[in-house]
């Protein structure tokens, strides 16, 4: 298409490639100082029981708030991570913090979880399993505080061979290490993976979540979807639930567990302290 509208435009087109390419690679430059600069920080935000708003987890959410560039948001400095090559590292760092963190709730009581995202090129690093467990074991948790969430895109993207996939996401779950699909329902949401991968959760992302309310059949759907994966035996969670109406369907369809910005949004680590301490009797009305 730029080639029919003319030469001109063709430039235009191919400018703007080779601009994205250098911000690219002066982004993947900035990341590599920004650790050692300190401008990467987590956050966390609550998984909640639906039946009683007890809190399940915490899902550790990275940022980066760059000194020069301002903050950027996961979305974009996640996948240039994943094709640098750079995630290993930054993955590293993720779950040293997020132990650190868990270490911290467990001293002051609560026996909860931390949730942390792990690309598939991450569990597809030679070591990952025993690295994992390494850093795990030095922060003194035991494996049951500590759960994945790996997008369901990871076979079906090829970074992962599925035999490879099964048994290393067996050999952490048999250590306790829980598991979560996330996003599911954005790509392929293959049937064989669901049934095949040793997934405890499955998180339905949020775009299924948002069309609850302009689209009065999907709530049939959403349930029948629930239903399959409860006769698979795992538990769902609905990600990114927004307004009561949606919580009123996830209670009906008989979603296990609900995250979004209606019951918090992601926590820094003394607001996340705070709301353990008051607890949620704010919000219980909505449960029953
Ligand atoms: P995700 O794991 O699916 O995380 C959910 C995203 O939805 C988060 O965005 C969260 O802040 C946002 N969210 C939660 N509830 C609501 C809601 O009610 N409404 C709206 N509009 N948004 C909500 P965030 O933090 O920007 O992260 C985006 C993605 O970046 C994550 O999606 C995850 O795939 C990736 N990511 C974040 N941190 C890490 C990390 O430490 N490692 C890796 N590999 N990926 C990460
Ligand atoms: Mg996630
Ligand atoms: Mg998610
Ligand atoms: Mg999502």
């Amino acid at each position: 298409t730029a080639k029919e509208a003319g030469k001109d435009q063709y430039k235009f087109y191919t400018r703007e490639m080779q601009d994205w390419a250098l911000e690219r690679i002066y982004l993947i430059g900035c990341l590599h100082e920004a650790l050692q600069k300190n401008e990467l920080f987590l956050v966390y935000q609550p998984q909640i029981d639906i039946r009683n708003a007890a809190i399940i987890s915490f899902e550790a959410l990275l940022r980066w708030n760059s000194h020069t560039q301002g903050c950027i948001p996961p979305a974009k400095f996640i996948p240039l991570a994943e094709q640098s090559g750079f995630i290993h590292v930054v993955g590293e760092w993720v779950l040293q913090h997020a132990c650190c963190f868990m270490r911290q709730l467990l001293d002051q009581g609560w026996n909860g979880r931390i949730d942390i995202n792990v690309s598939p090129k991450q569990l597809a690093a030679v070591n990952f399993v025993e690295n994992t467990c390494a850093v795990i074991q030095k922060a003194g948790i035991s494996f049951q505080h500590i759960g994945f969430e790996i997008t369901e895109s990871l076979c079906i993207a090829g970074i992962i061979p599925l035999e490879e996939a099964v048994d290393k996401l067996s050999q952490l779950t048999a250590l306790g290490i829980h598991i979560s699909m996330d996003d599911f329902g954005t790509g392929y949401s293959s049937l064989t993976l669901l049934d095949e991968l040793p997934f405890h959760t499955i998180k339905l992302d949020k775009s299924f979540i948002d069309k609850i309310e302009t689209d009065a059949h999907r709530e049939n759907f959403i349930g029948s979807i629930i239903h399959m994966i409860h006769t698979l035996d795992k538990k769902v969670v609905a990600e990114g639930v927004e307004t009561e109406k949606q919580l009123e369907h996830l209670q009906h369809c008989g979603c296990d567990y609900i995250q979004g910005y209606l019951f918090s949004k992601p926590l820094s680590k003394e607001e996340a302290f705070g709301l353990l301490l008051t607890g949620t009797d704010a919000c219980k009305h909505r449960y029953r």
